[in-house]
């Protein structure tokens, strides 16, 4: 049974998981409602199901990036992640690469990370590194030793070489690994980060205590990610027309289901970490999507979208809804930070 559905279900009332077949992804739905406490699962899936689901939403996702990485980076550098800006501003395209550094500034510093020579972070993972653009950051903000995993070889390859021009080979590296078994001991980094890479993780539950396992004590954990709006108590899920567009979202960019930054709150209370702070920036990445929409139009941007593939051009495709999404307070940028006790 998908280890989703036996440990932590998001409050929605269909849950969205993926099955290889020889051609593409297909969705399988499972219904699930609550009442009270008790989660009630109207349908289930087998093991065997679970095993392809989570095998199948993996080799999309790596498929993904190992197809588009190249063109996101010609075209937006190596950051795969919203900018933070003023909201009600327009962002043009020389105003991404300051406003992706502030999103990394914005996150450490709401997280409170210490810059002070004792306290800072000196080792670190990337959960979900791309082509490493945090991982060089923060090893050269904090002379740290920076881990990342991702599931694109592609991915790894690049950030390597990247690490190796900049002179960062000794302090970072990079391999395909999986965030929910992530290859590294317990208790073995000072700061855990994942930048928008919680959206892709088919159990919330396991993706956090993972990222709870591998941090030290007294370690700061940042999840910046995709949620969906909170529900309100009278509500025990989202709207159809919710749930219809973000399986569009879903099925272009190889996510599971989404659950909500109340979600993540709940999720780090019952694994009892400590500080758990929440924020909702989402008017502070409005102008991202429309500015990556004028730059895929641009002459450069939309020769390598047509030599890139179709998976990315589906995701190119689909970046007007992301716009409806936070227009209809349907869709959320949270942060969510915690520490793990000493
Ligand atoms: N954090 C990076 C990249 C964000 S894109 C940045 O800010 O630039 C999302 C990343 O999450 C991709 O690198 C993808 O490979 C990774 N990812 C998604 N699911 C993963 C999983 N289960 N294990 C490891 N990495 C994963």
């Amino acid at each position: 049974m998908t280890t989703l559905l036996h440990s932590y279900i998001p409050p929605s009332a269909s849950l969205r998981l993926r099955r290889r077949s020889s051609a593409h992804l297909r969705p399988l739905r499972v219904q699930v409602g609550r009442m009270g406490n008790r989660v009630v699962r109207a349908q289930a899936a087998t093991d065997a199901t679970e095993a392809a689901t989570s095998e199948g939403l993996k080799k999309g996702i790596a498929e993904f990036y190992d197809e588009s990485s190249g063109v996101w980076e010609s075209v937006w550098g190596d950051h795969m992640h919203h900018g933070f800006y003023e909201p009600d501003t327009t962002a043009s395209l020389s105003d991404h690469r300051p406003a992706q550094i502030r999103m990394i500034e914005e996150s450490l510093s709401f997280a409170g990370v210490s810059d002070d020579p004792i306290k800072k972070p000196k080792t670190i993972v990337d959960v979900g590194c791309g082509i490493g653009g945090s991982s060089r950051y923060l090893a050269k903000k904090y002379g740290a030793q920076c881990q990342g995993v991702t599931l694109s070889p592609v991915q790894a390859q690049r950030a390597q070489e990247l690490a190796a021009a900049e002179g960062l080979a000794d302090k970072v590296s990079f391999q395909v690994a999986d965030a929910l078994q992530q290859p590294f001991p317990d208790g073995e980094f000072d700061l855990v980060w994942s930048m928008e890479s919680g959206e892709h993780m088919p159990d919330k539950r396991k993706f956090v205590s993972e990222l709870a396992r591998v941090a030290a004590p007294g370690a700061t954990i940042i999840i910046v990610t995709w949620c969906h709006r909170d529900l309100s108590p009278s509500e025990d899920s989202l709207k159809p027309d919710e749930i219809a567009l973000l399986n569009k979202i879903c099925d272009a960019y190889y996510l599971p289901a989404w659950c909500s930054a109340s979600d993540y709150v709940n999720i780090a209370k019952s694994l009892s970490l400590e500080n758990i702070k929440t924020a909702d920036w989402s008017d502070n990445v409005a102008p991202f999507w429309p500015a990556v929409i004028r730059s895929a139009l641009t002459w450069q941007g939309f020769t390598s979208l047509l030599r890139s593939g179709w998976k990315t051009i589906k995701g190119a495709l689909v970046m007007p809804l992301m716009i409806e999404g936070y227009k209809k307070n349907l869709i959320k940028f949270a942060i969510i930070t915690c520490t793990k006790p000493n």
